[in-house]
């Protein structure tokens, strides 16, 4: 039997889809069963970003009873397993939300990790993405703004009685405007598992529609993303061993002068 991992926030746009499409590639690169699923059925974005756009069957059709959630899992081409929601808007609004729970024992039989996208907010969907956890991740940038939604989402978290292993701090910057990290570990009173870094790897791995631990493996955030990875299920990860060496930066940054890749 896997568990379930949803990975929640307050605000919108905070690092959730890459945090779990990330989590997922390092599960899967510590050669973990890993399975993700679509958590946002309005506005779903997993399958876009991991190049399985509009497959046959979805979690809409497990939701709405025409398929068993088996048979709308999809094998990336690393080995993670994917479940992503239509993008079509047809029958979303015969879809019941409150449904999803039902499939929970369904879903930790197709993999050892499922990670849940979760959705952002108080909203129905984060509700029904919360409710499928067994286990929950924050996901906050280091700002006033995210981490005061944060702690309204995380409430609603610990109402259902959940376990949250913690928050990550993501697109954490090099500059002093931004909250401490001591500073959000006691405004959450939680744990932090990590952080992860502002890094351009990462909208670039969002353009080539794969996770940044592929498309560029020894990036600050590729390694941050492995070590908090690395720390959750309880494997040793060598970040130093993945640290791009002088010569191979020396010829990135002239790559970029002179037009190259
Ligand atoms: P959410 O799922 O919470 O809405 P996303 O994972 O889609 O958030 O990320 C929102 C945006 O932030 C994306 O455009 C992504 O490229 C960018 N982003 C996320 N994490 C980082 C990071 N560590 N460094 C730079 N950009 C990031
Ligand atoms: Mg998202």
């Amino acid at each position: 039997m896997g568990k379930i991992i949803t990975i929640i926030s307050g605000k919108g746009g905070v690092g959730k889809t890459t945090t779990a499409i990330n989590l997922g590639a390092a599960l899967n690169y510590f050669e973990k069963d890993v399975l993700i699923i679509e958590g946002n059925l309005s506005t779903p974005n997993l399958g876009l970003d991991l190049n399985s756009p509009e497959v046959p069957v979805t979690l809409n059709h497990v939701l709405l009873k025409k398929a068993e959630p088996y048979e709308a899992v999809y094998k990336h081409y690393s080995g993670i397993k994917v479940l992503p929601a239509s993008l079509s808007i047809k029958e979303l609004k015969k879809i019941k939300l409150s449904k999803l729970k039902e499939f929970k024992e369904d879903f930790k039989k197709l993999a050892d990790y499922i990670i849940i996208d979760g959705a952002a907010g108080l909203g129905e969907e984060a509700i029904a993405s919360i409710d499928l956890a067994d286990e929950i991740i924050l996901v906050t940038n280091p700002e006033l703004p995210a981490i005061t939604n944060a702690l309204k989402t995380m409430e609603l978290a610990k109402e259902k009685k959940k376990k949250i292993l913690g928050v990550l701090i993501t697109r954490v910057k090099k500059n002093k405007i931004e909250m401490e990290p001591h500073e959000v570990k006691e405004m959450l009173e939680t744990p932090i598992l990590g952080m992860i870094p502002e890094d351009d790897a990462i909208p670039k791995s969002i353009n080539r529609k794969d996770a940044v631990i592929h498309t560029e493996p020894k990036s600050d955030a590729s390694r941050a993303y492995k070590e908090v990875t690395a720390e959750l299920a309880g494997v040793y990860y060598d970040s130093f061993k993945d640290r791009e060496r002088l010569f191979e930066k020396l010829t990135k940054k002239l790559n970029v002068l002179f037009g190259g890749k």
